[in-house]
């Protein structure tokens, strides 16, 4: 028999890697999106596909999928920064109601839930590189505040669901990811400074260059996600590359693949910009026998390939003017 699987927020970065990944398994897929972040363009070429479904729905609203369900992959949360900001009460609604009903859905059929949470969770870390153990150091009435703690909501009503209902969860913590499908006007680092680099502007880098991230390729990400589901572990699992890299240095490596000649310019940091981030992945290494295997130029040429076929455009109202260089 079949895996019947719900990815909600399917049309958008990882989820549309995700839903492709399922399928190739041949697995069926239902996705369920509201379009508020993700693009329609990046699930037209699964619509043919006969084990493919599509339902544009929010899913803040309620969440019933007609027939059989054996696992809930909830994604459904705007992601980036400026996404974040610009939509602040449907990022709390979609991280708690949201992910209520997509519990609910997981519950009313005894499906598998896994829920996609964040290195967010732990805010600006006083702890590095960050373990599943480190509780956080989030500010909870900052402006990103609306992302980090409706994540941090999600992994608690996660918990109490699968103390109170014995629903089988997994929580999955990830970090940076990136890759073909980013949107270009999505105002992380990748996409804006592989845009930047391409138009011949400006790469604009935040602060000093010296705050870090790790970068995970979307593939080894989505390869992380259906293990952690597959294996039954309750999580939180760190999924992210624990090779760390500067923003500066980030720069400069696209800037290098796109074969551009811009300048680095500096622009102020955003309020609560967490300065390192690198996730501790011995637990997904022993849980999961995961770890990520894209080297990060590897990865960069890919996602560069996609922006250079124009396939990586903006949502259909743009807002790229607003959007700086976060990651
Ligand atoms: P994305 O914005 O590309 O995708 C999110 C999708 O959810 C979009 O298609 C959007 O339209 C949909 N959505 C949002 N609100 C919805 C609602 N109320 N009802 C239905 N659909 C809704 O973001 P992404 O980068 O693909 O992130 C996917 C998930 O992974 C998110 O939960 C995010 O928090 C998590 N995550 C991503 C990263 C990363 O680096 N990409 C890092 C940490 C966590």
């Amino acid at each position: 028999m079949n895996v019947r699987a719900v990815v909600t927020g399917g049309a958008g970065f990882v989820g549309s890697h995700l839903c492709e990944r399922l399928l190739a398994e041949g697995q069926e897929v239902v996705c369920v999106d509201n379009l508020s972040t993700g693009r329609a363009e990046n699930i037209t070429q699964l619509l043919d596909h006969p084990g493919f479904r599509f339902l544009l729905l929010d899913v803040t609203e309620g969440l019933d999928v007609p027939g059989r369900v054996d696992a809930v992959y909830h994604l459904a949360s705007p992601a980036s920064p400026a996404d974040y900001l610009r939509l602040p009460l449907e990022t709390l609604l979609v991280g708690s109601y949201g992910t209520r009903n997509a519990l609910e859905l997981a519950r009313r059929h005894d499906a598998g839930f896994l829920l996609t949470s964040t290195s967010e969770v732990y805010g600006s870390p006083e702890v590095h590189p960050q373990p599943e153990s480190y509780w956080g150091n989030v500010n909870p009435i900052g402006p990103r505040s609306v992302y980090d703690e409706a994540k941090r909501f999600g992994e608690a009503i996660t918990m109490a669901y699968r103390r109170t209902h014995g629903v089988r969860t997994t929580i999955v913590r990830l970090f940076n990811t990136y890759g073909p499908r980013l949107r270009s006007d999505d105002g992380r680092a990748v996409p804006a400074f592989i845009t930047q680099a391409l138009a011949g502007r400006a790469l604009t880098v935040t602060g000093d260059g010296s705050q870090t991230r790790s970068l995970c390729y979307v593939d080894d990400t989505v390869d992380g996600i259906v293990r952690a589901l597959a294996s039954g572990h309750s999580g939180p699992l760190n999924l992210g590359n624990p090779v760390e890299v500067t923003m500066r240095e980030l720069a400069l490596t696209v800037r290098g693949l796109c074969g551009s000649s811009s300048e680095l310019t500096l622009i102020p940091r955003p309020q609560d910009d967490p300065q390192l981030r690198r996730p501790d992945i011995t637990a997904a290494v022993r849980e999961l026998g995961w770890e990520p295997r894209t080297a990060l130029d590897e990865g960069l040429r890919r996602t560069i390939a996609h922006f250079r076929e124009g396939a990586c455009t903006g949502l259909p109202v743009h807002h790229e003017e607003a959007a700086p260089a976060l990651a």
